[in-house]
């Protein structure tokens, strides 16, 4: 039997009408003759419930427990799920992680897939199930204990479903109905691509692009699996959507083709650090232990002859999540008290963003950067740090001028027209 591998993400699961949608979706392939693997996201909002629980109740969790709470939302959708398929006359079943069983690493609430045997599932096709519905997000480690993948990361619970089962392909239904040139609530200029290639889908995921989680991007890539985003409230057919594929595949691209944002961004700069070998080891090592997710990273030119700082120093600048900022202010206090490093202050801007744009083109033309900073300066917007890759730059500026410079630079770069 071809087998084809189906997400729904929240929105398309968020109430019993919509889940019942979603299982005349699934009921039309398998009247095609697939064997579905359905892999199913919690309700929309109900994670985000369950996240402020745990913090409600914990401040500073413990992740087993964060991961107890927050992988429950999924077992509801995959159980009702089920039902649905079955009063339809669907031979279905529900499965949790620990049931297939989706085996992870222990790093709970960031989990990583270790393996995923086929037996328990392809036993069951064997034995007449049309529908394995399976319950994003989560698996189970070493110790027995459940864990979960990371926000998003029923995504990658798809993609990697879709590779241990060789699926067809590899649908990711969802609330949009493809891959924007950027976001379309920023800007109603915003152009649904047909296909976008694997790594530059992995930047607009990375950096803040909703749609798909990294990590399911980064598996794809790694597995070759057809990936396509398509909404699941629209009819949809073979060419729906957008098809995240190999470069190859794409003919004519432009310099740029996304403008990407990250809106809860934080800068946080160390004053007066040493300038001396083994001081960012120092001050990234704790930080990398506290869990704190380092993006950008600036340092200073040095500068000696301070009277109170014997040899030369600089400062230290460095982005990561906003909800972060008290575990790294944390990491950087304690290591400061035990004598690893030493800074005069920490300097906290929580009101930042990261606006990025991404292309392949960029590899083979100059100018890309100059024309981002002209369009930033034209409309009067502040860079405060810049860091570039081979296909992306990025750029935080002040959180109030974010969607304003989502607008000016999918302007500049003309990624309204085809
Ligand atoms: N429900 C989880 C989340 O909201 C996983 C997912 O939907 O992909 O992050
Ligand atoms: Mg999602």
């Amino acid at each position: 039997m071809p087998l084809l591998v189906m997400k729904f993400g929240g929105t398309s699961v968020a109430d019993l009408d919509r889940i019942k949608n979603v299982a005349l979706k699934v009921q039309r392939e398998v009247e095609r003759g697939y064997d579905v693997i359905v892999i199913v996201s919690a309700m929309s909002g109900k994670t985000n419930e369950l996240v402020g629980w745990v913090e409600a109740t914990s401040p500073l969790f413990d992740a087993r427990e964060y991961d107890a709470v927050v992988s429950s939302g999924e077992n509801i959708t995959a159980g009702l799920l089920s039902l649905r398929l079955q009063e339809m006359g669907v031979p279905a079943r529900s499965w949790q992680g620990w049931q297939v069983p989706i085996n992870t690493t222990a790093q709970h609430s960031s989990a990583r897939f270790l393996d995923i045997p086929r037996t328990n599932i392809d036993h069951k096709f064997a034995e007449g199930m049309k529908v394995a519905v399976v319950a994003g997000f989560q698996g189970v480690s070493p110790e027995g204990r459940i864990t979960t993948l990371g926000r998003g990361g029923s995504d990658t619970t798809a993609v990697a479903f879709a590779a241990a089962f060789e699926a067809e392909r590899c649908d990711i239904y969802t609330d949009v109905d493809g891959i924007y040139t950027t976001d379309p609530r920023i800007t109603s200029k915003a152009r649904k691509l047909e296909k976008i290639a694997f790594e530059e889908m992995l930047e607009l995921a990375s950096l803040g692009a909703k749609v798909l989680q990294t990590r399911s991007v980064e598996l794809a890539m790694r597995y070759k699996v057809r990936l396509r985003v398509l909404s699941s409230f629209e009819d949809t057919d073979e060419n729906s959507g957008t098809l995240v594929c190999d470069e190859d595949e794409i003919m004519e691209s432009k310099v740029i083709n996304g403008v990407a944002y990250s809106r809860e961004e934080a800068k946080i700069t160390l004053v007066t650090v040493e300038d001396k070998p083994g001081i960012s080891a120092a001050i990234f090592a704790p930080l990398a232990d506290a869990g704190v997710n380092v993006d950008m990273i600036v340092q200073n030119i040095s500068e000696k002859n301070y009277e109170d700082h014997p040899g030369s120093v600089t400062d230290m600048t460095f982005s990561c999540p906003v909800n972060q900022v008290a575990r790294a202010r944390k990491a950087m206090e304690e290591a400061k008290a035990a004598g690893h490093i030493a800074y005069d202050e920490l300097i906290v801007d929580s009101e930042v963003a990261k606006v990025s744009v991404v292309g392949i083109g960029m590899r083979s033309h100059a100018g890309v950067a100059a024309r981002m900073f002209k369009a930033l300066a034209d409309e009067n917007i502040n860079i405060k740090v810049i860091s570039t890759s081979e296909i992306k730059i990025s750029v935080l500026i002040d959180r109030k001028y974010m969607e304003l410079a989502v607008q000016a630079l999918h302007d500049a770069f003309k990624l309204e027209a085809a």
